[in-house]
């Protein structure tokens, strides 16, 4: 279900270039995707909210360095996307422990296997490997602009690792 409707966002909004841009495909979809203010909130990396108009949004902790931002955007826009913020009034606010929540936070390990998805899409992962014979795991992170992490856990999740 998550894999869905990430390929599905991406066949309708990604142009196809590497790194993909998450804050560019959230605002095709008419999300707004705008800095929180780290001083109102210092221990927030992002937020996804629907307001009480329908609005929706996603925050961003700006001080957050660029991978992390990159992950935070992502990982909102599966918020809304899974339909988490489907009423309006709802908001989720993520500290950075939940885009490393592999237990029991079940709509945190869906929002991040949707950004996982979205930043290192697998087709994309697979020609980058198979086709272009690229294999170190810094060469790729470099590529999806993700964190060596992010790509190591990518790559093991696929079986290329
Ligand atoms: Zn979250």
């Amino acid at each position: 279900m998550v894999m869905r409707a990430a390929e599905s966002v991406l066949r309708s909004y990604w142009d196809g270039l590497l790194p993909v841009k998450p804050d560019i495909i959230a605002e095709k979809m008419g999300i707004e995707v705008r800095p929180l203010d780290p001083t109102w909130d210092p221990g927030l990396s992002g937020i996804a909210e629907t307001t009480p108009y329908g609005v929706k949004i996603i925050g961003y902790n700006p001080n957050d360095y660029h991978g992390r931002i990159r992950f935070t955007i992502a990982h909102e826009l599966g918020h809304h996307v899974l339909g988490h913020t489907a009423k309006n009034g709802t908001c989720y606010r993520d500290t950075p422990d939940n885009y490393s929540s592999y237990e029991d936070k079940w709509l945190e390990l869906d929002a991040n296997k949707f950004a996982a998805e979205i930043l290192m899409p697998h087709d994309a992962v697979r020609v980058m490997i198979e086709r272009k014979g690229i294999s170190e795991t810094y060469e790729l992170a470099r590529i999806f602009d993700v964190s060596e992490p992010a790509m190591y856990w990518r790559l093991k999740n696929l079986n290329y690792i």
